[in-house]
């Protein structure tokens, strides 16, 4: 019997750096600055450098990321986001906590991402509904940036905010931009699976717009003003955790090997599988942080349990489009319904990716796809 394989090993990477998280936890739990301490500032400048942005605000999670920068935005009720559907439920979550309403848009056959001619037709509907459009989230779905030279054309023309819910994608980059510096402002997760994680819930918020980077820190924070107890506005508390950016400074110094290596990993899959299945399609000027891989395959839950048995595991990113789902599907679509959405929910499958997959694991995943997909 070999070993089992793991979907995402996180294992492998805390073997390869656990004397120095050791150290760094340690560290933290000698100066006893568990709010706000300096590896906070120490990793918000790093990660400026890492994707050339201004402005970096550590937060509790990649949805209070989200849920932040609306919150500085001024969203309310009546005001339009549009979010594409299929995507984690965050996206659309933190549009409802504000009482907005998000308007779900179709996303492109190829990329998965929001598909910039569904947003402009899915924008003249709102208007039609009586619905004031005020800003776009666009996800890179699975670690490839969204297309955001074609979405910021329109969020110009239309006067609309362009958020980047870079959840999935931070190391990714698109023509000579990195994730965090694409779109008006960005966030992203640290949750542990995703590319850049730590060991709880973290997220950050990125932004060229000091006033903006202000505002957000002032909410991350209960809505301090200068004065400690005089809070000027309705914040909340959505910090990091000064163990969690001890952390993730360690990862992310050998963030950039493990890019390359998720990137080898991709690209070895799609050579050996790409005549049998539909492979992913990453666009010429994008560079993916390879969150996920997948596939699109007929017979997806047949070839999936015919995988399992095999002893490989994979996962469906993801069955249910927002505007399926219970609780989101009383809010308007785009015109024409989420046809793509629709058929990427009942035909997606995604493989193990992580960057200490080796050769010859590797091999044992692709020989079983293979034969579970000739049934
Ligand atoms: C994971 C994820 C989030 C939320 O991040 P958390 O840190 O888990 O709150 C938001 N959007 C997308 C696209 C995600 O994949």
């Amino acid at each position: 019997m070999s070993d089992p394989i793991a979907f995402i090993d996180l294992g492998a990477q805390q073997a390869r750096i656990r004397d120095k998280v050791d150290v760094a936890i340690a560290k933290v739990l000698d100066h006893g600055m568990y709010i706000n301490g300096p590896e906070i500032l120490e990793l918000e400048a790093q990660l400026g450098t890492f994707s050339g942005s201004e402005h970096v605000i550590g937060c509790a999670s990649g949805t209070d990321a989200l849920g932040l920068v609306l919150m500085a935005r001024g969203l309310r009720p009546g005001d339009a986001v549009f979010v594409p559907a299929f995507t984690f439920i965050a996206t659309g979550e933190a549009v409802a906590w504000l009482g907005a309403t998000p308007v779900f848009v179709d996303v492109d056959p190829k990329t998965f991402n929001m598909d910039p001619r569904h947003l402009e037709a899915s924008i003249a509907t709102a208007r039609e509904q009586g619905l004031k459009p005020a800003c776009v989230i666009a996800v890179d779905l699975f670690g490839q940036p969204a297309d955001y030279p074609a979405l910021k054309d329109i969020c110009d023309a239309e006067g609309l905010f362009l958020l980047a819910d870079a959840a999935q994608s931070y190391g990714g980059a698109l023509a000579d931009k990195r994730v965090g510096s694409l779109g008006d402002a960005a966030t992203t997760s640290f949750f542990p699976a995703k590319p850049l994680g730590c060991y709880g819930d973290g997220g950050a918020i990125f932004t060229d717009d000091a006033d903006m980077a202000d505002h957000i820190r002032s909410l991350r924070n209960h809505g301090a003003g200068a004065d400690r107890y005089d809070n000027v506005r309705i914040g909340m508390n959505g910090r990091l955790d000064t163990i969690q950016a001890a952390i993730l400074l360690e990862k992310l110094a050998i963030f950039e090997e493990e890019l390359v290596s998720r990137q080898r990993i991709a690209e070895r899959y799609n050579a050996t599988l790409e005549d049998v299945a539909t492979v992913p399609f990453v666009g010429n000027a994008a560079k993916s942080a390879w969150a996920q891989y997948t596939l699109r395959v007929a017979d997806r839950d047949a070839v999936r349990a015919r995988c399992q048995d095999a002893g490989i595991p994979t996962q469906v990113y993801y069955p249910i489009p927002l505007h399926k789902q219970t609780a989101y599907k009383h809010y308007p679509t785009g015109p024409g319904g989420l046809p793509v959405c629709d058929a990427l929910a009942a035909d997606v499958l995604s493989l193990p990716m992580h960057p200490y997959l080796d050769e010859a694991t590797q091999d044992r995943i692709i020989e079983s796809v293979r034969t579970a997909i000739a049934g």
